[in-house]
Formats: C-alpha cells, sequence, structure tokens
C-alpha cells in the first residue's frame, strides 16, 4: 500500500482508467477512514455521487477524493499537535501520556468509528471529525454524550441512534441482518436511498 498522496494523484489522474481511479480512491479511504473503512466508502458513494457505471462521472472520483483529502489534512494537523504535546510531557519527564485520545490507538480508521456501513453522520467529513476533536476538547463525556453529534446517550456502549458512531471504536461488537449484502450494494454503487438522476 503507497502513501495517501501518491494514491489521490492516481484518483485525479484522468488518463488512468475510471477502474483503476476507484482502486487508488479504495486505497485512499483505507488510509484515511473516519467512520471505518465500510461507512466512510458508504459515505463518499452517496455524498459525491459515484455512479455504479463509472463512466458516467468520472469526476466523482475526484469529488471524493478532494473531501478525504481536507479531512485527513485536519487529522493529520491533530496527530502532529498531540505527537508535538508527548515529546514536551516526554521532555519533562512524564512517560505515560496523560489522557491518550480514545482513537489513538485505532489509528485513522476509526475517529467516529459506525459499525453499520449504512448509519453514519451525514454532514460533510471533516465538519463530523472536527466536532468530535471539538468535543474532545471540550472534556465531553463519552459515556453520556455521542462526541460526533452531541445527542444525550440513553445507553452507554451503544451506538448513537441518531449518527450511528459507537463510542467503542472498531473494537465494538455490533450485529446486524444482511450486512453482507447490504455492503456489496454499497460497494458497487447500486444504492436506492439516492436521488434518480432526472432526465433520459
Ligand atoms: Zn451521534
Amino acid at each position: 500500500m503507497t502513501s495517501f498522496p501518491a494514491q489521490a494523484r492516481r484518483v485525479r489522474d484522468s488518463a488512468l482508467s475510471p477502474q483503476r481511479r476507484l482502486y487508488a480512491l479504495r486505497e485512499c479511504t483505507l488510509h484515511c477512514a473516519p467512520y471505518g473503512f465500510r461507512a466512510t466508502w458508504h459515505h463518499l458513494v452517496v455524498a459525491a455521487r459515484i455512479p455504479s457505471r463509472l463512466t458516467d462521472d468520472p469526476d466523482a472520483l475526484v469529488r471524493a477524493a478532494d473531501e478525504l483529502q481536507r479531512t485527513r489534512d485536519v487529522v493529520l494537523h491533530r496527530a502532529q499537535e498531540y505527537a508535538a504535546l508527548r515529546h514536551r510531557e516526554k521532555a519533562a519527564g512524564r512517560r505515560t501520556p496523560r489522557t491518550p485520545p480514545p482513537w489513538n490507538s485505532w489509528g485513522w480508521s476509526g475517529i467516529a468509528y459506525c459499525p453499520d456501513p449504512e448509519h453514519h453522520p451525514t454532514g460533510p467529513l471533516v465538519t463530523v471529525v472536527r466536532a468530535v476533536f471539538h468535543r474532545y476538547d471540550a472534556g465531553v463525556d463519552v459515556d453520556r454524550h455521542c462526541l460526533a453529534c452531541g445527542t444525550e446517550r440513553c445507553r452507554p456502549g451503544r451506538a448513537c441512534p441518531t449518527c450511528g458512531v459507537h463510542p467503542d471504536g472498531p473494537a465494538a461488537r455490533w450485529r446486524a441482518s444482511r450486512i453482507e449484502e447490504r455492503w456489496q450494494r454499497a460497494w458497487r454503487r447500486e444504492l436506492d436511498d439516492r436521488p434518480t438522476p432526472l432526465g433520459p
């Protein structure tokens, strides 16, 4: 797996076949998937309107890569800030971090992890990621409120009923019916919850 910037360049390279550009977008999503890979992929397909026949609108792939890029920039900045803080703490003799953010051990795939690929926040990825960081910094208790949307939790340890984000991250225990079938539809970009395009 090569780096995000190299894969993003491939997504934007109109000289490549749409299928190769799609696979490059998949690699980008593996690098940066705030909802987890499947829910992030579903979000991109819906938000960037990636058609099941890629030649109908190859620019959709670029829209998706742009959204991931904006999100990655915010996460990267945050990761650098955290690394600098740890560096200062170590220099001051503190061996273990005060309170490591929970998503640090999940990598970048799970800042707002959604176990159900079809149930995730509906706004731009970058807005959701910023909201999670903001609520975390403000000391919001993850057992009482969803860090992504602020909904009060009636049942701790469950996915947020409003936006689908699970407080346990990728380790969440979660079951759903027909999940593989629904995922395969998302992967093929055959979604029936999208508005039908107008005209012939
Ligand atoms: Zn929520």
